[in-house]
Order: structure tokens, then sequence, then C-alpha cells
């Protein structure tokens, strides 16, 4: 019986990999294209067509199971129709569809890019959305939006080689078993090299100081693409600073002070082409506190302060955003500003693992981790929480006494958060997504809520474990 169960397994694992070499190349196809519409039309049109030198994916898991992202990408094989590689990513443009400008009318374009092995044959690229309702307390379901043929035997574009010098910082062993994060720098210019190297080696010791990273070092490798920029520091439209540099990067993205992401899409595949990487990490030379991340896009950080008792911001900062970008986490607060007009809208549930608008016990994502005595929803001493709001708003980000301010109305914030009743479970905890009543966190405090050092709770290191083993299993 177990002989028979463990040769179907073997079987199993085979045939998939012979999928992998009956398709695919040990290359990776890059699509570059841009997605053009309006806070509620979209369409999107091919740019230009790569071949990488290196696949890095796990070639055992070929098509995406874990049902995350806005959005859906699927190759099939022209010849037989079969679906032979599948991946889940969000977009820049996604977050511009909730922000005054586009509300307000306005069209606009975005470079975005997808990676896959480099097919041996003909395939059909398809690209879904979120748009179909399936009830109430279940995510959206995936409808097609694009879809364009392929043929990797023309138009094709090979690397070209750049001076980018690439360095290990961690390496366990082959890419296709292992996570691949490739870090890169914007705003390091000349001067900065060894600072660039510096910071990379601080923010993967970051990474793997918090759980549930801390216990699977051993999956991942790290390699930092050096990437020379003109000027030290990023834009800081705001204040009317300008910089040249390689990658883009701005302060202020959808107006927002802490915001850092780049609209120079190409530039940001250009310098890492030449690596084999899953996920991209951009460390941003610059000293304002602030970051992103985007679902199987990038993580960007700053990485820089003067005031060196708040330098674990930075590590709070980078490792919270890669928890966007690396596992699709959404955030869980809900009390600080952001440029979005109902970034979730209601009744409608967010695919983001770790927050929910469902309150039913036995439908709820998280479920299973919910002991039967734990009330639903879960109080926590929310209202004392949300009465330090006058105080928190009245805090200024940019301001030179900022640090000091915050510190104690953080104290504060600490206390409520550890001294709740439930707060080393899991349960239904109200106020997540930016949104104070109606959306639902798993837990009291996690890296996904606080600005702290705090690791990720169970639900959110479930969905980065599941994420891992993806890529490694
Ligand atoms: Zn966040």
């Amino acid at each position: 019986m177990h002989k028979n169960i463990l040769l179907i397994l073997t079987f199993i694992s085979v045939s998939f990999s012979q999928n992998f070499e009956t398709y695919f190349l040990n290359t990776s196809m890059r699509v570059d294209y841009f997605h053009t519409g309006t806070k509620d039309t979209e369409s999107f049109s091919i740019d230009k067509i790569y071949e990488e030198k290196f696949f890095a994916g796990n070639k055992n898991n070929l098509i995406d199971n874990l049902n995350l992202g806005e959005y859906l990408f699927q190759i099939f094989d022209a010849k037989t129709n079969t679906l032979i590689f599948s991946k889940g990513f969000s977009s820049i443009f996604q977050e511009w569809q909730t922000t005054d400008e586009a509300i307000n009318g306005n069209e606009k374009t975005f470079h975005e890019t997808i990676r896959f092995p480099f097919p041996k044959d003909k395939i059909l690229l398809t690209i879904s959305r979120r748009n179909k309702f399936v009830g109430d307390g279940n995510i959206m379901q995936f409808g097609e939006i694009f879809s364009t043929s392929i043929d990797p035997n023309s138009n094709v574009s090979k690397n070209i080689e750049t001076k980018n010098q690439s360095f290990e910082i961690f390496k366990n062993g082959n890419p296709n078993s292992k996570v691949d994060i490739v870090i890169i720098g914007d705003g390091y210019s000349n001067l900065d090299k060894e600072k660039f190297l510096q910071d990379a080696n601080r923010f993967a010791n970051s990474l793997f100081a918090t759980y549930p990273f801390s216990k699977h070092k051993d999956k991942f490798n790290i390699i930092a693409v050096e990437t020379i920029s003109e000027n030290s520091g990023i834009d800081k439209p705001d204040k009317e600073i300008f910089k040249n540099t390689i990658l883009g990067t701005t302060y202020n993205f959808f107006g927002s002070a802490r915001y850092v992401l780049s609209e120079n899409n190409k530039s940001i595949y250009d310098a890492v082409q030449l690596v084999p990487y899953d996920a991209i990490a951009i460390l941003v030379n610059d000293d304002r506190y602030g970051g992103g991340g985007i679902y199987n896009l990038y993580t960007t950080c700053y990485t820089k302060t003067d005031n060196p008792e708040m330098e674990w911001q930075m590590d709070y900062v980078f490792v919270h955003e890669f928890g966007h970008s690396f596992a699709g986490l959404g955030d869980e607060y809900y009390s600080s500003q952001v440029s979005y007009n109902d970034f979730y809208k209601k009744n409608v549930e967010p695919w983001e693992p770790n927050i929910t608008q469902n309150t039913n016990r036995q439908t709820l994502k998280w479920k299973n981790f919910i002991n039967d005595d734990t009330p639903i929803p879960t109080l926590w001493k929310k209202n004392e929480y949300d009465s330090l709001g006058k105080e928190r708003s009245k805090l200024n980000r940019l301001a030179n006494d900022y640090y000091e301010k915050r510190k104690p109305l953080y104290e504060r914030e600490q206390e409520i958060l550890k001294t709740s009743k439930y707060k080393n479970e899991v349960g239904l905890f109200e106020g997540a997504g930016y949104i104070s009543n109606g959306m639902y966190r798993p837990s009291i405090d996690c890296r996904m809520f606080s600005v702290s050092l705090v690791d990720f709770d169970a639900v959110c290191s479930k969905a980065i474990e599941e994420t891992i083993d993806f890529y490694t299993k």
C-alpha cells in the first residue's frame, strides 16, 4: 500500500519535470508590454520580447496554485491548447486606478514585464483579472482580458551583456529549487558602491531575523547586482529634488511622501537580466522613511537615517514590503494615511490571505487557525487604540522632531497591543486594509500591522511558507 503511494508520487513528479522538458528550454522568456487605461478600462500591447539566460523557477511547479494577485497570466501550448505555465501578480496600474488622478477621468500607461520559461514552440499568452464576483465571503475569480500568440522563433531579442557586477550574498543551491532574490540599488553613485554591498547584507540579515524567514534561510539564494547611478539619492518631488538615477525610483509616488516606486520598469528588468532570480528587491540610497511592495513585482526600501536610534525602522520597512511583494500579504494597518480611494471595495472579499470582510466562522479563510472558544469577531482594545488617532494625525513624518514626538505614542500603542486579551491567538480583529470598520485581520499584531520589528503572525507565516514551498518543493 505505502509502496504504491510512493510509486505514484514519484511518477507524478517525473511527469511534471518531463512537462518542463517537453515545452521549455532552460532559459526565460521576458515579455514587456504597455498597460493602458482609465479607472475602469484597460488594454495591453506588446512592447518587446527577450530571451534571458536563466530560468530560476521551480520546474516541478509550473502552474500557480497559490491563487494570489489581482492578475493572472497563463501560457498555453498553441498546438495542443494545453496550459503549460501560469503566475499570479499585481500591478502599479491597478493601484493607480484607485487614485484621484484616475477617478478624475485621466488615462495612463505603465510599462510592465512578465517572465516564464522560454517555450520551444508557439504559445498563447493570456492575461486575466479578478472580475467575476462569486458570492459574499469568496474572492473574485479571474476573467480573461487579453490574449496574444507568440512565436519564440521570431522577433525575440537576446540579453545584452552589461558591466554590472554581481555578488553572492547567500548561496544555498540550484536556483531551480531555491527562492532566488536579486537585490539592486538606486541612487548609489560610484562613491556609494561599498555602502550598497553593506546595505544588501544588512537587509538579507534583517529578512532572516524575522519569523518565518528565519526558519527557512537554507531555502534562499540572494544575489546583489551593482547598479550605479549618476547621482546619489533619489527623487523627492515634494522638495523639488530630482536626481539622475539608473532605476528611476521616486518618493511621493501617487502623492504619498513615503511611497517609493519607479515608472521606469524597463530599466529595472534590464538591470537584473543576467542573473537567475524569482524576486526583486530595490534598495534606495536615501534617508527619508519609505518603501513599497507589489506582489510579484518588487520591493523598495530606504537605507539611510541620521538617527541611529531609528535604524530599526529600515529593517521593519524592508521585511514588511517584502511580505507584500513575495507572498501577496495585505496591509493590516488602518490608521495611517494612504493615497487610495476605496482600495478595497465593500462586500468584495480581498484576495490577500491575511485580511477579510468575512465574519462567518465556518467560511473564514483562516478558520483552521481559530480556537473554538475564541469569539468571532475578537475583542481587542480598539477604542483605546483609535483614541490615539488625533495625536497620530498631528505627527508630521517629514518634520525634524518626528521621531521624538512619535516615541511616546509608539510606546502607548505597543502597550495596548501587548495587553489585549487575545494577543497570542488567531481570531478576527477589526481594523485592517486601511479600513477601520468591517475589515478584519487575523492577529492583534503582525509585521503587516504595527511599525515594529514584530514577526509575521500565524496566518501570514503560512502564506509565506506556502510561497517558499512553491519555489522549492
Ligand atoms: Zn504595506
